[in-house]
C-alpha cells in the first residue's frame, strides 16, 4: 500500500527500526536525555522564544487540545473559535465541556477566514482565540500572520492546533505572537499515532502555572515539572518517543524545518500540477502543503477512496459527514516520492478511462 492520508502517515526507515526494539525502561538518565533533546529541538523548530517549554503528552492529539484549553483558559477567559470544518467544531465542543466562555467564528466550509469577517470581533473585550490553522476536515489553511496581528493588537492569548500544519507550512511561535502550538506525532512528524506535543510560550507557562485544574492526567503543571529533569509524570509512549527523537535529529541534519517544508511544498506541488487535467477541483481556497482536498467529477469521492484502496493498493482520505461523498483528500506528508504521486496519478488517470472519473 502506499499512504496518502493525513495520518497516520509513512515512517522513513530508520524511524520504523526504532518500533520493532523492545521498549527499553523509561526511569533512566538515558531516556532523560532523549525527552531533553525533544523538547530542545521542538522549541527551535518553533522559534518558542526564551523560557519557553515543551510537553510531549500520551494521548492523540485531541488529547492536547483538551489540556490546553483546561490548562490556558479559565471562567474570567471569552474565547473567540475559529470554526471551518470538524476539528474547529471539536474546540468549540472541548469550550463548551469545560465551561469557557466562547463564540464561534462559523465559516463555510471550504473557505478561509478573510480579514473584514475577523475584524467584526475587533475591540470586543475578548481574552483569547483558538484556532486549527489548518482545518484538516476541509484542507483551508488560514492566515497565520493576520490572526496574530489580531491577537497582538487585542491582548488575546493565541492558542493554535497545528496538528497537520507544523513541519508543512510556515510556523514561528515568537514571529506570529503564538503562545501555544499544538502538534501530533502521526502527521508530519510522521511517527506512529499516540503522541501529541504541547509547545507552551513563556505567557504560557505562566498561564498554566496560575491555573487550578481538576484532571489529574491532564494537569500541566506536573508535566512541566517532571519535565525539567527529562521524565513525565506517567508511563508515555516510550517507543513513540524515541522515534519522534530519531525523527527530530533526521531533520535537523537535512537542513532543518525549513527544507522539510520545502521538501513536502515540493510534492504538493508536484501533485497539483499533474492532476490539471483531471476531472478534479480542488475544494479549498487557500491551501495548506500537507494536503490536497478534491471533489471528483462523476463518482462519489467515497467509491473513489475504495476502489483505489481495494484495485490499486493506494490511501487517500476521506471524508466524513457531509463531504463523505463530496470530498476526498490527498496527503503530502510523510515518506513519500515524486514516485508516488506518479502511481497514484497514473491510477486516477486510469479511473477516468475507465469512465469512473469523467
Ligand atoms: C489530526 C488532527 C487533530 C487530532 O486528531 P487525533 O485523531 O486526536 O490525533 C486535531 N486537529 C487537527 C487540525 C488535525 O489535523
Amino acid at each position: 500500500m502506499i499512504n496518502f492520508t493525513v495520518g497516520p502517515v509513512q515512517s522513513e526507515d530508520s524511524v520504523r527500526a526504532i518500533g520493532a526494539e523492545q521498549v527499553p525502561y523509561f526511569r533512566t538518565a538515558e531516556f532523560s536525555e532523549i525527552m531533553k533533546e525533544n523538547e530542545k529541538l521542538m522549541l527551535e523548530f518553533t522559534n518558542a522564544g526564551e523560557n519557553a517549554r515543551t510537553v510531549f503528552i500520551t494521548g492523540s492529539g485531541t488529547a492536547s487540545m483538551e489540556a490546553v484549553v483546561m490548562n490556558t483558559f479559565d471562567e474570567n477567559d471569552n474565547v473567540l473559535v475559529i470554526v471551518g470544518g470538524g476539528f474547529g467544531q471539536r474546540f468549540s465542543q472541548i469550550c463548551d465541556i469545560h465551561d469557557i466562555k466562547h463564540t464561534d467564528i462559523n465559516l463555510e466550509f471550504g473557505k478561509a477566514l478573510t480579514y473584514d469577517e475577523l475584524y467584526q470581533y475587533d475591540n470586543k473585550g475578548y481574552t483569547g482565540l483558538v484556532v486549527n490553522i489548518h482545518e484538516t476536515s476541509t484542507g483551508v489553511h488560514y492566515d497565520l500572520d493576520m490572526l496574530g496581528e489580531f491577537c497582538k493588537k487585542n491582548g488575546m492569548f493565541f492558542v493554535v492546533d497545528a496538528i497537520s500544519s507544523f513541519l508543512a507550512d510556515e510556523i514561528d511561535l515568537a514571529k506570529n505572537n503564538v503562545d501555544v502550538m499544538i502538534t501530533g506525532s502521526q502527521k508530519a512528524l510522521a511517527c506512529p499515532p499516540g503522541i501529541s506535543v504541547i509547545v507552551l510560550s513563556e505567557k504560557a507557562v505562566k498561564r498554566v502555572e496560575g491555573n487550578n485544574v481538576k484532571s489529574m492526567y491532564f494537569d500541566l503543571k506536573s508535566a512541566l515539572s517532571n519535565g525539567e529533569r527529562g521524565q513525565t509524570p506517567f508511563t508515555p509512549a516510550v517507543s513513540i518517543l524515541r522515534q519522534i527523537n530519531k525523527r527530530l535529529k533526521n531533520i535537523k541534519e537535512n537542513g532543518g524545518v525549513d527544507s522539510e517544508r520545502a521538501k513536502i511544498a515540493a510534492l504538493a506541488e508536484d501533485f497539483r500540477n499533474r492532476i490539471k487535467d483531471l476531472p478534479l477541483e480542488i475544494v479549498s481556497n487557500s491551501l495548506s502543503n500537507a494536503v490536497t482536498p478534491l471533489a471528483p467529477k462523476g463518482a462519489s469521492a467515497n467509491d473513489i477512496f475504495l476502489i483505489l484502496k481495494d484495485e490499486y493498493n493506494i490511501w487517500v482520505c476521506p471524508n466524513g459527514g457531509e463531504l463523505k461523498d463530496k470530498v476526498f483528500r490527498v496527503g503530502h506528508i510523510g515518506a513519500l516520492t515524486i514516485e508516488d504521486n506518479e502511481t497514484l496519478v497514473n491510477a486516477l488517470k486510469d479511473l477516468e478511462k475507465r469512465g469512473i472519473l469523467f
